[in-house]
Parts: structure tokens; C-alpha cells; sequence
């Protein structure tokens, strides 16, 4: 991993024909699974997004920001977040993306002991191994310090006891990443531990949450009653390298959120400004005549490629090992917003018809909505700046 201040990292604001072509390509991919009729098909009948996932594997996008000796692409998370966003643009979804190649690939890509980069990474970049990433509790969202899943030493092993709940896509995973805290002797949880839990370990039982999203990844809630961990599946091989390498998937979590949010607003925009060019209901001009209607397109847009140019700019500074929390956190509160702005006109845009289920919006409004909540909600994005861009003292 590079290290680099952030004043000097070049930006890359223009994007390149690499770029181009991986945003193409990608298009292109989910156009021929079907794009939104593949995605509604699949998410209505319960199915996994596998034939999208295989397809983009197949051609190395989903390990686009993996270092190349493991088998990646080697270009970082500013190309993964272009692969996620032009996902959403196709009107498709794969809730895994932000986890298996974005928060397990770069925690373990930094983190990793080499003998774990060499076990899992290349899978991973492949496709052929999902993870899915287990944080959040019943009484530990937003506050993490109160994370209750406790890991106890026993010789070789360390066995998993507490519930995730609200964690996507384990059907499809081989492996969870689970943030747990070390149980010491006298009973007290000390600091995170990472560690990669087989889905099929005994002991692991998983209950379905139905959620209004319409993602094809389904929601779960995990118990780990005893779970046997294998001492070598602890991230870093340390019981201390826990706390930084958990912090350091955030921001690549943040960005891929802030991918999907621009994607969903970039394909509202596109299906508005179709039907208010076509739509005439006034003297035969398109309903997009009247500034009512295309002011709000306007500042939909204008908000979401501000958006588009933080999540670029959050990817850049990562992959340069600058620090990355700021933009990481602002891209992700922006793009929600813009993403939620942008649907919604775009259901207005549609009049009655934003409402019908053959158009999708609505359909699409919970995707969007969901990203100011999920992977961080609004209202910890709001603490982080006003505490760390502002210094402005906590209230909690
Ligand atoms: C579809 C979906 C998929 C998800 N996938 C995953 C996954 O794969 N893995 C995973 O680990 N988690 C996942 N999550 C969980 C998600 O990250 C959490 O729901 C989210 O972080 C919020 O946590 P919480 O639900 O416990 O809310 P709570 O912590 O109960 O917070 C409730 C509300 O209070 C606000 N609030 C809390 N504290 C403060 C404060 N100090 N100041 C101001 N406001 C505050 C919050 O912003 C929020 O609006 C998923 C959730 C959903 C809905």
C-alpha cells in the first residue's frame, strides 16, 4: 500500500479510455442478462443475481480493484466503484459487490497476513468465493462499541457466540467477515476481532428479514451458537489488527454505497428526462416544456454529478493510502441525497404512472432510499463532519 498526502494525489477527473471501456463493457453485460427485466424477474422470483454475477466475474470486474499478484485488476477502488454505479445505471443490483470485492478484498488486501492474500484474495477477485460482511446487531447498529458478539480462545479455535442481524447476500457466500470482540478470561469483551467464518460452519444458523428493497441480495439475521473458528482465519493473525483494518474496510464501503446511490440517480434522470420529452399533455409540447418539471431534473443533476465527483475523488484518495474518511463519508451522504432527489422527481415526472410497477420507480425509490440509511446512516455521516471537518464537540 501506497502512502501519500491528500494534496498529492492527482485526481483523476476526466475519465479514462480504460474507464470508458470498463463502463461500457459492464453496460453491456447486464444488458445482455437483461438489465431491469432481468432484475425484476429474478428479485420477484426469489432468485440470486448469479448469472450477472458470473458473467461480470467471468470477465475480471468484480476484481477490478484487486492487486494484480492476486489476480485482480490492479486499478483500484476508483474502477470498482465505476463498475458498481454502472450496475445501478442498468437498472440492476448486486448488494454484494459492496462487500466481497470492496470491503473483505481491500481489508484483506491490507490487513491480510500473506498466507490469507494467497488463500482467499484470488478467488475473490475471480468471483468464485463471496463474502459477505456481518457488522451490524440487534443492539449494536450505528453504535458499534456495543458489539456483544464475543470470540473465546479455546487452543486452536476461538468459538463465535452473539447475532448479525441485517446481512446481505450470505445464500450466495461461502464465508462471512464477521467483527466480533476477543472474550478474555475475566469475562470482558476486549477489541474487535476479524475474522472469516465458513457459512456452513455448525453452530450457524440464519433466519430471513423480508425488506422492501427490491435487491436481489436477501437480508438475514445470523446466530452463532459456538461456532468453531480457526485461529488462522483472524484477520492480520493478531488479535490487535482488528480495530484498523475494521475501520479501513469502512471507507470502501461508503464509496461502492455512494457508487450504487449515483447509478440509481443517473438512471432516474435518464428514464425522466425520457417521458418528459415524449409525454405532451398541454398544447402538444413534452410535459419537460415547463420549467416546473425540468428545474428539479436540473438540480437532481447537477447535485448528483457534485456527488459522482466526491465518490471519484474518495476512490482516488484511497487507492493513493491518503486518508480517506472525509470524502469517503461525504460522498455517501451526497450521492444518497441526490440519488433520493433524483427518483423522486422522477415519480413526479411520471405523474400517476411514476406509481405503476411496469415503470420501476417505485421500485427504485427503496433502493435509493436505503443508501441514507445503509451501509451509514445520514445522521452518522452528519456526527463524523461536524466532529472531524469542524470540530464541533460530540453529542453522544
Ligand atoms: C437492506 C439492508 C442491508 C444491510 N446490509 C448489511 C450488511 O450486509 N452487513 C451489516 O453488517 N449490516 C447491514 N445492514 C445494516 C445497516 O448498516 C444498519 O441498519 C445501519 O447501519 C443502521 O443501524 P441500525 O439499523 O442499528 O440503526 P440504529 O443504530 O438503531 O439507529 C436508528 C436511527 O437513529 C439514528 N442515530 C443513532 N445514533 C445517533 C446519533 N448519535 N446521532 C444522531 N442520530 C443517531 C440513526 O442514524 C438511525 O437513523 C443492512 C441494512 C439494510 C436495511
Amino acid at each position: 500500500m501506497s502512502t501519500a498526502t491528500a494534496e498529492a494525489v492527482n485526481l483523476p477527473i476526466v475519465a479514462t479510455d480504460e474507464e470508458v471501456e470498463i463502463r461500457a463493457a459492464v453496460r453491456g453485460i447486464c444488458e445482455s442478462v437483461g438489465g431491469p427485466e432481468y432484475h425484476r424477474r429474478i428479485v420477484e422470483a426469489g432468485e440470486s443475481p448469479r448469472e450477472l454475477w458470473d458473467a461480470l466475474a467471468d470477465k475480471g470486474y468484480l476484481g477490478v480493484n484487486l492487486p494484480e499478484r492476486y489476480g485482480g485488476g490492479g486499478l483500484g477502488m476508483h474502477a470498482l466503484q465505476a463498475v458498481g454505479e454502472e450496475i445501478s445505471a442498468a437498472g440492476c443490483s448486486l448488494l454484494l459487490i459492496v462487500v466481497s470485492p470492496a470491503i473483505v478484498g481491500s481489508i484483506l488486501t491490507r490487513h491480510g497476513t500473506e498466507a490469507q492474500r494467497e488463500r482467499w484474495l484470488p478467488e475473490i477477485a475471480a468471483g468464485t468465493t463471496r463474502v459477505a460482511f456481518a457488522i451490524t446487531e440487534p443492539d449494536a447498529g450505528t453504535n458499534s462499541h456495543n458489539l456483544a458478539t464475543a470470540a473465546t480462545r479455546d487452543g486452536d479455535v476461538y468459538r463465535l457466540r452473539g447475532t448479525k442481524t441485517f446481512i446481505s447476500g450470505v445464500e450466495d457466500a461461502q464465508a462471512i467477515l464477521v467483527i466480533a470482540r476477543k472474550r478474555s478470561d475475566d469475562g470482558s469483551l476486549g477489541f474487535p476481532l476479524l475474522m472469516l467464518v465458513d457459512t456452513d460452519s455448525p453452530g450457524l444458523e440464519k433466519q430471513f428479514i423480508p425488506v422492501s428493497v427490491k435487491a436481489s441480495d436477501k437480508q438475514w439475521t445470523l446466530f452463532f451458537d459456538d461456532v468453531e473458528v480457526p485461529a488462522d482465519r483472524v484477520i492480520g493473525g493478531s488479535e490487535t489488527a482488528g480495530l484498523k483494518a475494521a475501520f479501513d474496510g469502512l471507507n470502501p464501503e461508503r464509496i461502492m454505497g455512494a457508487a450504487v446511490a449515483n447509478g440509481v440517480g443517473r438512471r432516474a434522470l435518464r428514464l425522466a428526462a425520457d417521458y418528459a420529452n415524449e409525454r405532451k399533455v398541454w398544447n402538444g409540447a413534452p410535459i419537460g416544456s415547463h420549467q416546473g418539471l425540468s428545474h428539479p431534473l436540473a438540480q437532481a443533476k447537477i447535485e448528483l454529478e457534485l456527488a459522482r465527483l466526491m465518490t471519484q475523488k474518495a476512490a482516488a484518495l484511497y487507492d493513493a493510502g491518503a486518508p480517506a474518511g472525509e470524502p469517503a463519508n461525504m460522498a455517501k451522504y451526497a450521492a444518497a441525497e441526490a440519488s433520493i432527489r433524483c427518483v423522486d422527481q422522477a415519480i413526479q415526472t411520471h405523474g400517476g404512472n411514476g406509481f405503476a410497477l411496469e415503470y420501476g420507480l417505485t421500485d427504485m425509490y427503496w433502493g435509493a432510499r436505503l443508501t441514507r440509511t445503509a451501509p451509514v446512516s445520514r445522521e452518522m455521516i452528519l456526527n463524523y463532519v461536524a466532529e472531524h471537518s469542524l470540530g464541533l464537540p460530540r453529542s453522544y
